[in-house]
């Protein structure tokens, strides 16, 4: 599996999480020898989870997420999401992921995230959402070739400001992702 290179650091979890911890708070680090779909099968049913679940690495999201801790859009939320959706357990997390926006806009989003990468995350999405069938609309196939066109745009126009700045006043991000991240406004001031 390939994760996020060398600096990713769930490789060295199991020596920070004891220097992070104190003489009454310890962190485990447990069931790594378990895939993502099926960490979220173990907790799906655990109600402190169900209220207090937070994996989001985007967290100022410009306000579009409708006051959930999650912003309900970005690459882990998005990941996490999924992995509910094709167990079927996605709205025990109402309470942390904006699940009402998530299912009115599934297309969009569930082809986004497909689009983005073709990962190890994922094809197991696609494997759990097949095994309890899970129905997946022609339209997430349409997004995710929307997604892939965008991403390569962005290998190549990505770094040039007139361009985002043009994108930014269009909304073609809204239209394309359906948020703004705040990565636009701390670099942009968009
Ligand atoms: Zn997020």
């Amino acid at each position: 599996m390939s994760y996020g290179g060398s600096l990713d650091g769930s490789f060295f979890d199991l020596f920070a999480l004891p220097c992070m911890s104190t003489q009454n708070l310890t962190f485990y680090s447990c069931d790594s020898g378990k895939t993502r779909v099926e960490k979220e099968a173990a907790i799906a049913d655990f109600e402190p989870a169900q209220k207090y679940l937070s994996v989001c690495s985007d967290e100022q999201d410009g306000g579009d997420n409708h006051g959930m801790n999650n912003c309900s859009h970005c690459e882990k939320c998005l990941r996490t999401m999924a992995g509910f959706y094709a167990l079927g357990k996605l709205d025990n997390f109402s309470k942390v992921f904006d699940v009402q926006g998530y299912k009115k806009d599934l297309s969009r989003r569930l082809g986004w995230w497909l689009g983005s990468k073709n990962g190890a995350f994922q094809r197991e999405f696609l494997d759990y959402a097949a095994q309890n069938n899970v129905h997946i609309p022609a339209g997430v196939y349409v997004w995710k070739g929307i997604a892939k066109f965008w991403k390569a745009m962005y290998k190549v126009f990505g770094n040039v400001r007139f361009i985002r700045k043009i994108l930014y006043a269009l909304k073609l991000d809204y239209l394309i992702k359906g948020y703004r991240s705040g990565y636009a406004h701390k670099k942009y001031g968009v």
